[in-house]
Order: C-alpha cells, then sequence, then structure tokens
C-alpha cells in the first residue's frame, strides 16, 4: 500500500502488467542496443528485467529493427522472460507497423509522439498507428517532449501569447503547449476509436521545476494514467538527483503510475543502473518495497575504525544476495529494516526504529555492539565475529518473523 494517495486514473493493460491506481506503480526501462542486433537486445532486456524492469522499451527506428522484434520476443519467452516490449517510434512508426505486422502484433505497447510524426501528413499519420493498434488491442503511450514539441501548436501559441496584454514567459508557454499537445492526441485517438483504457500519457522535459509544472497540469486534466520521468537527466550522480528532485514532488502528490529514469550511462557503465535508482526513488518513498532497506549513520569524530562503514556496506551486499532467496519464499521480508550505526550516541535510538539494529562501538567506548530486535535490546555482540555473528541474527529474524511460502520448488 503507497504512502502516499494516487491520484485516480484509468487502468491500462500491458500484456500482464496494468499500468494505473488500482495497480503497483510500475518500473519500466529502455534499451540502448541496436535492437536490429537481436542477441545484444534481448541480453539487455534479460538484465534490465532480472534487476527489477516490469516493462522494457526497445526502440523501432527503421526496418532491420521492425524485423527483429519477434525474433527478439521469441527468444525472450523461450527463456522463460514475458516481460512487456514497447516499441519506440519517431517519424516512419505508420510505415513500419503496417509494413511488419508481425512486429506490430508482437509488440505490448506502442510509444509514439506527436511531434514526430511525420511533419507533411502528421494527422494522417498518427491516424494510421492508432488504426493499428486498434486492430491489434494494443495500448499506446503518447509521449510528448519538450524537445520535440509540435511545432506548429507551439507556433500558434507563441502568437497568441504574443498578443495578450501581459505576456507569459515563454517556456510556461511551451509547457502549456505540450500539456495541450498530449491532450489534443489522446482526443484525437479517442475519436480514431482507440478506447480511453488503452492511453498512457507522458509530457517529457529535463528540468525539474518544469516537469513539475507540466504534470500537475495534465494531471488535473485528465483520467489518463501518466509515465514519469525526467528526460535526458544526465550521467552518474546529477542524473540521479535531478531524477529524484523532479520526480519526488510528483510522486507524493500521487502523480504518476509508471516510472523511467533516464540516466545516460557512464562508459561501460551498466543500464541497469536506471532501473536500480528506479525501485530506490520509490522504496524511498515509501511506494513499494523491492528489499530490506539498511540504515547507517554518516559517521564522525566518534567513529574508531571504518568497521562500521564496512559493515553497513557487507550487510548490505549479504541482504541484496540473499533477497533472490528470502524474497521469493519469504513474503513481507522487503519490508524489513536493518540500521548499523558508528557508536551509541544515536546508535539504540535508531535502532529501536528498525527491525533491527546494531551500534558499534565508538572510539571512546567499551567494545561492545548491542544489537536491538523490534526495539528491545536481545544481545550484545563483541569479537571479530561480530558481523557474522549479527547475519545469523538477521537470519533467524526473518525465518521466525515473515511466513515461509508453502512451495516445495522454493
Ligand atoms: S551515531 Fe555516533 S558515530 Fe554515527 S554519526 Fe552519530 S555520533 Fe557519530
Amino acid at each position: 500500500m503507497s504512502y502516499w494517495p494516487r491520484r485516480k486514473t484509468l487502468q491500462v493493460a500491458i500484456d500482464d502488467v496494468s499500468i494505473g491506481s488500482e495497480n503497483p506503480l510500475v518500473i519500466q526501462s529502455m534499451t540502448d542496443t541496436d535492437t536490429a542486433d537481436v542477441k545484444a537486445t534481448v541480453q539487455q532486456v534479460k538484465e534490465l528485467v532480472a534487476a527489477g524492469s516490469e516493462i522494457v522499451r526497445i526502440t523501432v527506428n527503421n526496418e532491420e529493427a521492425a524485423k527483429s522484434v519477434t525474433d527478439i520476443k521469441a527468444r525472450l519467452i523461450d527463456d522463460g522472460i514475458a516481460v512487456p516490449l514497447v516499441g519506440d517510434f519517431h517519424y516512419n512508426g505508420h510505415l513500419l507497423l503496417d509494413q511488419y505486422p508481425a512486429c506490430a502484433t508482437a509488440l505490448s505497447k506502442y510509444r509514439i509522439n506527436p511531434g514526430n510524426v511525420g511533419s507533411k501528413h502528421r494527422d494522417t499519420n498518427f491516424q494510421k498507428i492508432i488504426e493499428i493498434a486498434i486492430s491489434n488491442n494494443i495500448p499506446v503511450r503518447i509521449g510528448v517532449n519538450w524537445g520535440s514539441l509540435d511545432q506548429r501548436l507551439l507556433a500558434r501559441a507563441m502568437d497568441r501569447n504574443a498578443n495578450r496584454s501581459e505576456p507569459k514567459k515563454s517556456e510556461n508557454v511551451v509547457i502549456d503547449t505540450m500539456v495541450e499537445s498530449a491532450l489534443r492526441s489522446a482526443e484525437l485517438a479517442e475519436e480514431i476509436g482507440l478506447s480511453n483504457d488503452m492511453i498512457v500519457l507522458s509530457a517529457k522535459v529535463s528540468a525539474a521545476p518544469e516537469l513539475v509544472g507540466v504534470y500537475q497540469k495534465l494531471a488535473a486534466r485528465c483520467h489518463y494514467p501518466l509515465h514519469l520521468g525526467l528526460t535526458e537527466a544526465g550521467l552518474g550522480l546529477k542524473g540521479i538527483i535531478s531524477t529524484s528532485a523532479a520526480v519526488s514532488p510528483l510522486l507524493i502528490q500521487g502523480i504518476g503510475d509508471t516510472l523511467r529514469v533516464s540516466l545516460t550511462p557512464l562508459p561501460k557503465g551498466a543500464r541497469t543502473e536506471e532501473v536500480l535508482v528506479a525501485r530506490q526513488i520509490l522504496q524511498s518513498l515509501q511506494i513499494r518495497n523491492f528489499e530490506p532497506q539498511v540504515t547507517s549513520c554518516p559517521g564522525c569524530g566518534r567513529t574508531s575504525s571504518t568497521l562500521f562503514q564496512e559493515m553497513a556496506l557487507e550487510i548490505q551486499d549479504y541482504i541484496r544476495e540473499n533477497m533472490l532467496f528470502w524474497g521469493r519464499k519469504y513474503p513481507g521480508v522487503e519490508e524489513m529494516t536493518v540500521a548499523v550505526m558508528g557508536c551509541v550516541v544515536n546508535g539504540p535510538g535508531e535502532s529501536k526504529h528498525a527491525n533491527l539494529g546494531i551500534s558499534l562501538p565508538g572510539n571512546t567506548e567499551d567494545p561492545k555492539a548491542p544489537v536491538y530486535v523490534n526495539g528491545k535490546h536481545h544481545s550484545t555482540l563483541t569479537g571479530v565475529e561480530l558481523v557474522n555473528d549479527f547475519k545469523q541474527i538477521i537470519e533467524t529474524y526473518i525465518m521466525t518473523t515473515y511466513k515461509r511460502r508453502p512451495d516445495e520448488n522454493l
């Protein structure tokens, strides 16, 4: 159950994964392989799914990519991966979906950008894609992006704004036009015959304040589920923090039904980082729980060694490694909290807020580490086996607290 009440939205089924307020907020990701390279794309989809992605988008930008979609889908199914695949279309989507019907049916959702459906016959091309979606019973994400906003709409809005007695700032006109573009396209899709529960909207920008503004406006004017994300968030720490800063104010208002974190991977960096960041954002806001959380203090002059930092890391790694097993066997374990603290000043207090907590001795303290379980003093650990002893306490806690799933095969 989410800590923050969700805005009520329609439910859109993407195969077995539903997006909408009655369902958990869905994590999705996008590959950066050449879709025509089936082997590399299958491998990356598998990695993204293993990291926790529940929907994966692949670009379908040319005939080779369109031809490869069925192979990618088949290989994933052969390997037991039934993740919904979303096709990302720009400019030639109407042609590819028409010429490659097997691609059109293998995909579980189409993503189209109304600003990028071809400039001359924009409305006809848009109509063609929607008609194919209707005939295949495939939902559509109408994804507006401020980098590729429909220039006709924007020019008209700018002209109207220039004639106002008090013109708005141009960035506000862009935001308003993005909202109009998304809503008009959805309206048009419904007029063509696409059911309203087959539409997801997004309106992505790359700056946090504008993202909050555009999604608040969109949320106030429709009941379509919203795909949330800061586009082109950037590299590493900057991308992670910018995304967190941008989407969190919306998530706590209940806005957003599916999340994608658009990080630029570092050279040779893992694509899966975007999935881990998305999970951590949702878990930090107590929207969804994926794995037990380890709380640790920052350390200070009272910390006598790096033991507590090493221990916090070791405990976190230990939990992550074992969650593959615990997560399947002990439902509810993902809500467990563990505190690893550097001394007894704040340690016992913080430990009492966690399910399990340990406070390592500070530099002037007795070499003892009190352990708390569910707020009560459990034991005091000493000696070189202290970390292993604490791991044993964690394991015993899990086995005695969470009801084991009655499945012999687990
Ligand atoms: S718990 Fe102790 S070691 Fe950690 S920051 Fe606080 S005073 Fe410093």
